[in-house]
């Protein structure tokens, strides 16, 4: 049998797919593409409502191929599967299941049990097991590789439906990660980023409250990570800053193969806003962590996550977040406008910052990162930096690229050792608003 899967949302949902995909081959099925499979699923988002009626759309669109193919079996897994269970079978009569997020591990038995029987499925009820089950990875894979760490979040962020879709906080042995990261090193990975929802809360426990100074599990776990033979770099994404201690920032300065670049959502600047949005730190308490981990590593870049238009957002508000971003200096931001999600609690608030205002504060936010891009950039013409060889540049086929560990993109003329996976020096040359341009220096 032939299987395709088609991936909305975040690395998490990738990374699942992934390791379904996986779990698929070895069970016999083969990669093949919308069109010729007998098998497919669709990996879905609920973060936010435009995602949820993008994939609800194509399934609906798929309808035909079932027409064409009385034998096709249909599914949707992931958060919006989660979230919705039963009602989608309702709504979509040509779909065969729907798996939830901490069923996964069932995909296989489910499909052969359709295949059997032709009965439509729904599993929505979560389990540990899929936690160890989610190991598999592509049997060819390329440089870079991700491992899940834990799965589901005891934060509870008002506007968020994650801890509802994927269950509370869950963490994996630190040797079945090991065991992992080794296996994808042996297939030649180099580098290997580790994905939670808050990476930093692994091996708590479930322990709803972060973890005191000079306790990390997260940090032990990035020690070990970095002492794996052939491994060259490890990143990670997302910890939340309230979990960021001085024993992670010390792993974070001591570990050679731990990159330093920094993605630490910040949603707000606004005091209020964040305790709306129960997020359990104040702008200032924020501004000290990222203070804390540059006065460490003074090279470290950050991004972040923002939310503009939030319940109440006022102006003064939205100035807070402007400003908190120009003083931490962010290298790159992902800016979201607000919009409820149902089964969050904000979703009980009154949406109240009219959609041209949001649309209006996410531009603002936008062009001051452009122009912050651009100065930093700017600032480092002439300097040489260390690259991850990344292979042939997707605008143009003559010149190669390759990432720093603050992860900045250079671009440049390849020689004939160029290796994908190998770690080289550039001197960089050339910049321009959005691109690095250097010179490869000679081994
Ligand atoms: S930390 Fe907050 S925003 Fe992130 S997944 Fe958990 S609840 Fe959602």
């Amino acid at each position: 049998m032939k299987y395709f899967i088609r991936t909305y949302g975040c690395q998490m949902n990738e990374r699942d797919s992934e390791a379904l995909g996986a779990a698929l081959e070895k069970a016999g099925f083969i990669p093949g593409t919308e069109e010729d499979s007998d098998l497919l699923l669709f990996n879905t988002c609920s973060v936010r409502d435009a995602a949820e009626r993008k994939a609800k759309g194509k399934i609906g669109y798929i309808r035909k191929l079932k027409q064409k193919n009385p034998n096709l079996i249909i599914g949707v897994t992931g958060c919006m599967a989660q979230r919705l269970g039963e009602e989608l079978l309702q709504e979509l009569p040509h779909l065969d299941f729907v798996l939830g997020t901490g069923q996964m591990q069932r995909l296989v038995p489910l499909v052969q049990e359709i295949a059997a029987d032709r009965k439509r499925r729904v599993e929505t009820e979560p389990s540990a097991e899929v936690l160890e089950s989610m190991g598999g990875h592509d049997s060819n894979p390329s440089w870079h590789g991700q491992i899940a760490i834990t799965r589901g979040c005891n934060r509870f962020c008002s506007y968020c439906i994650v801890p509802y879709v994927r269950g509370r906080e869950i963490s994996r042995t630190k040797d079945s990660i090991i065991a992992e990261a080794k296996e994808l090193v042996a297939k030649g990975v180099k580098e290997i980023m580790l994905l939670g929802q808050n990476v930093a809360a692994y091996g708590l426990n479930g322990d709803t409250r972060p973890p005191a100074d000079g306790h990390s599990p997260f940090a032990e776990l990035l020690e070990e990570m970095n002492e794996i033979p052939g491994l060259l770099r490890i990143r990670f994404t997302s910890p939340y800053v309230s979990y960021f201690n001085d024993r992670l920032i010390a792993a974070l300065k001591n570990c050679s193969k731990v990159c330093h670049n920094v993605h630490l959502p910040l949603q707000s600047g606004s005091d209020r806003i964040l305790k709306a949005m129960n997020r359990q730190y104040t702008a200032e308490s924020y501004l000290a962590k990222v203070a804390e981990i540059r006065a460490a590593i003074p090279e470290v870049t950050f991004s972040t996550d923002v939310i503009v238009g939030f319940p109440g957002e006022e102006e003064s508000d939205f100035l807070m977040t402007r400003e908190i971003m120009n003083k931490v200096g962010f290298e790159q931001a992902f800016v979201f406008k607000y919009s409820p999600r149902p089964g969050a609690k904000s979703a009980l608030l009154a949406d109240s910052v009219p959609d041209p205002v949001k649309e209006e504060r996410n531009q603002i936010l936008l062009d001051d990162l452009k122009e912050r891009i651009g100065r930093k950039l700017a600032s480092l013409k002439g300097e040489t930096v260390e690259v991850l060889l990344e292979g042939v540049s997707a605008r143009n086929a003559a010149r190669w690229s390759g990432r720093t560990s603050t992860s900045f993109v250079v671009h440049f003329e390849p020689d004939e050792k160029c290796a994908v996976g190998t770690l080289r020096k550039v001197q960089i040359t050339q910049v321009n608003a959005v691109s690095l341009f250097g010179k490869l220096l000679a081994e």
